[in-house]
């Protein structure tokens, strides 16, 4: 130790704790203004060169000013954000945030706890949402979880226990390429891409994903579905899990959940249902009956973040066998001994999970859960539907508009046509309609081509948004299709 005082040994603590909460409550003073202020805002805008250059900036090497750089981020940052915290936001598939959650993401930071494991209060919170949402989903309370960063790692949790358990040979000792056959895994040709892009992590190749095609609701063909299975089977191949997809994201399709777990359990297949989008359903009054039988699953994955309107990020794996779920990840190496009594007791929660660090994501959850009840997120959901349906209608007696799949939740896919245009028509216009309300800041939804042909797409998962937000979209569009069709 060199020869110094001890007031030259330094810490991150503010040298001045009275500066720090006057920069701290302005900080909770401009979020409060930007977040009540959002609907009056453009909801996207491009970037000046000056912000991509302000980003540019070198590495700070001495002592600099938080103040000042808050201040910049005020300029640079808050300006360009995505926008899905606007009402008129409907791109992808995302929530929209709640400024409790951004809160509790805070308190979170502020606990700092390890969810890795530890004898702490902030791992029985994780465990009591985690228990929340099981039987939010009507699963057991005897199934296990793990809180993720979103739906694709919950997706891969899962996958991961299902082809562990499903191999016929002890995967984590051998390693794939001592399999006696190739594993195949069935999802339908609307099936999300971290279902693939899971598969070829777990070595098995993008081949293993046999995908099954849709019918005209864009739900998985069961019929095509069982064929597939029996000739895989005679190919010498093994069949070993059927993915199913509760709330597609192209169109919000929801497969035939009961079905196909009764051909899961006749060929004693894995059951996965990807209930990203659709699990939730099953809190919202009016719609739950549309995933009746998710429960039915060997796993299921959903994402807070999506209809419960989380900051970002917290997704959600369950496992109805919590053996076979710990089977499949926990491991102990000396520094990470289990112990009876102090920090270290208790079950790893890591046990369950690739992730051995983690956050408390599950405070925004907690805290917003006891803020509102589920009962209003249940009501939110089901809001959200009756938006869907209510814009399909405006589609449905335009005839300028066309609607391009059967809204079968909160996801409408249409177009603009007009006379005389072809595929690559219809392309180029709806494309650069989408793209000038967004760089024009009047909405925001995106696009998607189904069975090839494209199409503009609103995912409705958004509390802010009004019915006049859609009516306004409506008009929005036929504005800029008439504009970019007009001869002038
Ligand atoms: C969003 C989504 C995912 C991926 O979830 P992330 O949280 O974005 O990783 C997976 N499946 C479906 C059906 C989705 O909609």
């Amino acid at each position: 130790m060199p020869a110094n005082d001890h007031n030259a040994e330094e810490t991150l603590d503010p040298q001045d704790w009275g500066k720090a909460a006057a920069l701290a409550h302005r900080m909770i003073d401009d979020a409060i203004t930007h977040v009540s202020n959002v609907r009056d805002r453009p909801v996207w805008k491009p970037m000046p060169d000056s912000v991509r250059a302000f980003f540019k900036a070198p590495l700070p090497q001495a002592q600099g000013d938080v103040t000042e750089a808050y201040e910049a981020l005020t300029e640079n940052l808050f300006p360009y954000s995505m926008g899905n915290i606007h009402p008129r936001f409907w791109g992808w598939y995302m929530g929209s945030s709640n400024f409790t959650g951004a809160l509790a993401d805070f308190l979170a930071a502020i606990e700092g706890s390890n969810l890795g494991g530890g004898n702490t209060a902030a791992s029985e919170l994780d465990r009591q949402v985690v228990s929340w949402l099981k039987s939010m989903t009507d699963f057991p309370a005897s199934a296990s979880e793990t809180l993720t960063s979103g739906g694709s790692m919950a997706n891969l949790v899962c996958l991961t226990v299902a082809r562990n358990v499903k191999a016929g040979i002890d995967v984590r000792a051998e390693g794939v390429m001592t399999l006696p056959k190739p594993l195949r895994f069935y999802a339908s040709d609307q099936a999300h891409s971290c279902i693939q892009k899971g598969l070829e992590i777990l070595g098995l190749g993008a081949k293993s994903l046999h995908l099954i095609a849709s019918k005209p609701d864009f739900t998985m063909d069961v019929a095509v579905l069982e064929a597939a299975i029996a000739a895989d089977k005679a190919k010498g191949l093994e069949p070993v899990c059927v993915v199913a997809t509760a709330g597609t994201t192209n169109t919000g399709a929801i497969d035939d959940i009961k079905t196909i777990a009764e051909i899961c359990g006749r060929n004693k297949l894995w059951m996965h249902v990807d209930g990203c989008i659709g699990a939730l359903l099953k809190i919202a009054p009016a719609n739950k009956f549309k995933v009746d039988g998710i429960e039915l699953a060997d796993s299921l994955s959903l994402d807070p973040h999506k209809w419960l309107h989380a900051p970002f990020e917290v997704g959600c794996a369950l496992v109805k066998d919590a053996k076979q779920h710990r089977d499949s990840f926990a491991l102990h190496p000396a520094y990470l001994e289990e112990k009876q009594r102090g920090i270290g007791s208790g079950e790893f929660l890591a046990d369950y999970s690739l992730e051995l660090s983690r956050n408390l994501k599950a405070l925004k959850v907690w805290l917003s859960l006891k803020e509102n009840g589920v009962e209003k997120f249940g009501r939110l959901i089901d809001q959200n539907i009756a938006q869907a349906k209510y814009l399909t209608g405006l589609v449905n007696v335009e005839p300028r508009l066309e609607l391009m799949a059967p809204t079968s939740i909160n996801i409408v896919c249409f177009r603009y046509v007009f006379a005389g245009a072809d595929e690559m028509q219809l392309k180029t216009v709806n494309s650069e309609i989408m793209l000038r309300l967004q760089e024009q800041g009047i909405a925001a939804p995106s696009d998607t081509t189904i069975n090839g042909r494209h199409c503009i797409r609103a995912a409705i998962t958004n509390h802010r948004t009004k019915q006049e937000d859609l009516t306004l979209l409506v008009e929005e569009v036929l504005r800029l299709g008439g504009e970019l069709t007009s001869k002038s």
